[in-house]
Parts: structure tokens; C-alpha cells; sequence
């Protein structure tokens, strides 16, 4: 292949560099030899990979297909057309835009194309679930705007749409925004839809965290509902480090110009052409029943890991992740992700709503089953984790940990994340 085809030609790269090439070697040893539970990552596929590794890095394309400020562009226009194409009929979208480099600049064009610096917009406050560029101080978008942020109820931990109609009444938001990073359950997009257009605000949908659920089927979409959905395309989605947004027809004008020229410059074609292989795989039924396994994993996960006294925020979840209160275990956050660690489990610290300790520190972590699910790990392997899980953040002994540590390898040796040819 090599002869033919320059690019993701690792022998290569070890010849120039071997200090970096070791670095890409020790990094797939490292997902090989451990349980990644981050609810946000996930292994893409050897194609995806191929394309991102490509010649395409090189091409200079501002601008759109068939309109663009660079000549040459005749070729990697075909894949952003194509990757166009397959985002509108995968998620029955009128409009598609592939260029935002990731979920944050995806969301810096959302917040171009519909708002004034200084404009008041509503988001799910970032300790119940929400996302920084959600409007936290230290983002853009609580720096230039006015947020004001709605929450989870106290008693069922789901977002509270009668605060949320009422916060909408008073502040008139010119943009409502719906989605997080550590929200467990279905949000009810008809019901935020209803309270944008009551106070005539536009419906903006993050939905980074759970649009691979949506491409495959397993979840109902935000697309009918929403004027604009911007995602990420790495995390259940498995595609490239990347974003993207759907918009409606009306607004399709508008999102582009905030892409480009307003927020970023240069498109990564390479990337591009990337998503468009994610999107034809997302389409197949392989995809689908990924996208279902990867939720009836971490509702498995999550019952054994109530089980272990790690209370799951909201009862239990409807996703691909769960978020636990390690109260009952009198176990931080902080000291679960260290101990899990240790023991080659890879999760996070996470504030639980309402949470008591500080955000360095927190009362529970988030676990999420799409890098597991990958590897064609099941129910069955659920049950074994969450108990590795338990004994892990229950112990601060270090033999426990290396104990552990060796059931994990055992495990993952029978799932490789990207078995050898
Ligand atoms: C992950 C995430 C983002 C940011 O994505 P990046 O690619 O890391 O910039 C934005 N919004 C939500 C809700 C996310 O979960």
C-alpha cells in the first residue's frame, strides 16, 4: 500500500521520528491494556483513520464546494459533498455544515450566526450536566453573552422544564440551548420547542454527547424540532476529532457565513473526508445495533454498579453514560478516578447536581459504555467491570489495585480495541 499511497504509513514515520512514532505505539497499548469508560470517547475506525491520515491535510479550500477562494479544489469538494450528502440523509436534515474543527467552534458559529455579543440565551447549568461553552465564566460564551442557565430538579434529577419555561418568560433568551456532557436521560425536545416558540427564541441543540445514539437510530431525534443542532463527530458518533451543525433551511445562510469567514478559516479537508466515511458507516445496520448495544451496556453497567452503592444520578439512565453519587460509599470523585486509575479503569470525577464538594473534588463520576461496546464487550462483561469497578474505589490499597489491574488485562485481552490483522 505504501508504494501507492502516501499517507498513515507508520514504518515510515518510525524511520523519521521514532521518538513521536513510539508515542503513537504506546498510546495503542495503552487502550489495549485498559477499560476506557470516558463517556465522551470512543475508537474510531481503521478507514476513518486512513482518511485522516491522508494528503488532503495539505489542501487550502475557505470557502464552499463549487465556491471557493483557492483553485485545486476540484477533488476534495467531491468528499465534502459527499460527506454533505450523507449527513442531510442520515439525519433528515435540510442543511448540513461539515467545516467546525470541533463541539466548541461548532458552537462559536452557533452563537455567530443568531447572537449579539451581550444577548441573553438559557443552558443547562454546567454543574447539573451542562457543557462549558454553555456560558461558564471562563468560556466565550459567558464571557461575550448573557447566560442564564436552568437546572435538574432537586427531587428527580431530570432537567426541570417548569423552571425552564419560567426563566424563558422572564429573561426573553434570544437562543434556548438543550444538551450536555453528563445528562442521562431523553430530553424532551418537544417541550423546549414549545417554550422557544412561545417566547420566540431559536432552539439550539447540542447534541454532542448522544447524536451517535441518534445516527443509529436508538434514541428520537432533535432534528424535527430544532432550528440548529451542532455535535461533535468523535464521541458515540465514532468518527474524527471534529464538528459539525444541521440547521434548517432558513437558517442555512447564516450558519455558513459563521463557520466561514467568521469563526475559522481554512477547512480540514482531510477531516472532512473523514466524517464522510464515520457517516457511511453510522448508516449501516451494524451501526444501528451498535448504537443499541452501546445503551443496553450502560444500563447494565449502571445496575451493577448501584449495586456496588455508587447511586446512579436520575435512577439510571437512557444513553450511553451514567453519572454516580459515591456519597453512600463515603469515596470523592476525585479518589474514585485516581483508584479506578490505578487499578486500569479510566473514568472521570463528575459534580453531581447539588453537589457539596467543589468541582476539584466532586461526589461522583461519569462512566459511559461507547469504547467498550466497540471492542464487543456485553452484558456480561458489564457485570464483571462494575464489580472490578467496586472494588477498586472501595480500597485505598495498592495490592488491591494490582490485583485488579490483572483481571483488566485478562479482560481486554479477549476485546481488543483494534485487534492485530
Ligand atoms: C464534548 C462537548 C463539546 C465540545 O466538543 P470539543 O470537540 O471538545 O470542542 C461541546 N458541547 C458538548 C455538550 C459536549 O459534550
Amino acid at each position: 500500500m505504501s508504494n501507492t499511497f502516501f499517507g498513515s504509513d507508520f514504518d515510515e514515520l518510525n524511520a523519521t521520528d521514532p521518538e513521536i512514532a513510539k508515542v503513537l505505539l504506546d498510546e495503542l497499548t495503552r487502550l489495549r491494556s485498559g477499560i476506557q469508560l470516558i463517556a465522551s470517547e470512543n475508537y474510531t475506525s481503521p478507514a476513518v483513520l486512513t482518511a485522516l491520515g491522508s494528503t488532503l491535510s495539505n489542501k487550502y479550500a475557505e470557502g464552499y464546494p463549487g465556491k471557493r477562494y483557492y483553485g485545486g479544489c476540484e477533488v476534495v469538494d467531491v468528499a465534502e459533498t459527499i460527506g454533505i450528502e450523507r449527513a442531510k440523509s442520515l439525519f433528515g436534515a435540510d442543511h448540513a455544515n461539515l467545516q467546525p474543527h470541533s463541539g466548541a467552534s461548532a458552537n462559536i458559529a452557533v452563537f455567530g450566526a443568531f447572537l449579539q455579543p451581550g444577548d441573553t440565551y438559557l443552558a443547562m447549568a454546567l454543574p447539573h450536566g451542562g457543557h462549558l461553552t454553555h456560558g461558564a465564566g471562563v468560556s466565550y460564551s459567558g464571557k461575550w453573552f448573557n447566560p442564564v442557565h436552568y437546572g435538574v430538579a432537586e427531587g428527580n434529577e431530570d432537567i426541570d422544564y417548569d423552571q425552564l419555561r419560567a426563566l424563558a418568560r422572564e429573561h426573553k433568551p434570544k437562543m434556548i440551548i438543550a444538551g450536555g456532557s453528563a445528562i442521562p436521560r431523553l430530553i424532551d425536545f418537544k417541550a423546549i420547542r414549545e417554550i422557544a416558540d412561545e417566547v420566540g427564541a431559536i432552539m439550539h441543540v447540542d447534541a454532542a454527547h448522544f447524536i451517535g445514539l441518534v445516527a443509529g437510530k436508538a434514541i428520537p431525534s432533535p432534528v424535527p424540532y430544532a432550528d440548529v443542532v451542532s455535535f461533535t463527530t468523535h464521541k458515540v458518533l465514532r468518527g474524527p476529532r471534529s464538528g459539525m451543525i444541521l440547521c434548517k433551511e432558513e437558517h442555512a445562510a447564516k450558519i455558513d457565513k459563521a463557520v466561514f469567514p467568521m469563526m475559522q478559516g481554512g477547512p480540514m479537508m482531510h477531516v472532512i473526508a473523514a466524517k464522510a466515511v464515520a457517516l457511511k458507516e453510522c448508516a449501516t445496520p451494524e451501526y444501528q445495533k451498535y448504537a443499541k448495544d452501546v445503551i443496553v451496556n450502560a444500563q447494565a453497567l449502571t445496575a451493577g454498579l448501584a449495586a456496588e452503592g455508587m447511586r446512579p444520578v436520575t435512577g439510571g439512565t437512557d444513553t450511553h453514560l451514567a453519572l454516580l453519587d459515591l456519597q453512600g460509599i463515603d469515596v470523592s470523585g476525585k479518589d474514585a478516578e485516581q483508584r479506578a486509575g490505578d487499578s486500569g479503569i479510566v473514568l472521570n470525577k463528575n459534580s453531581i447536581p447539588y453537589d457539596p464538594k467543589p468541582a476539584a473534588v466532586t461526589s461522583g463520576v461519569r462512566v459511559g459504555t461507547p469504547s467498550l461496546t466497540t471492542q464487543g464487550m456485553g452484558v456480561p462483561e458489564m457485570a464483571t467491570i462494575a464489580s472490578m469497578i467496586g472494588r477498586a474505589v472501595k480500597s485505598d490499597n495498592p495490592a488491591v489495585h494490582a490485583e485488579i489491574k490483572a483481571e483488566v488485562l485478562d479482560l481486554t485481552a479477549k476485546f481488543p480495541a483494534y485487534p492485530r490483522p
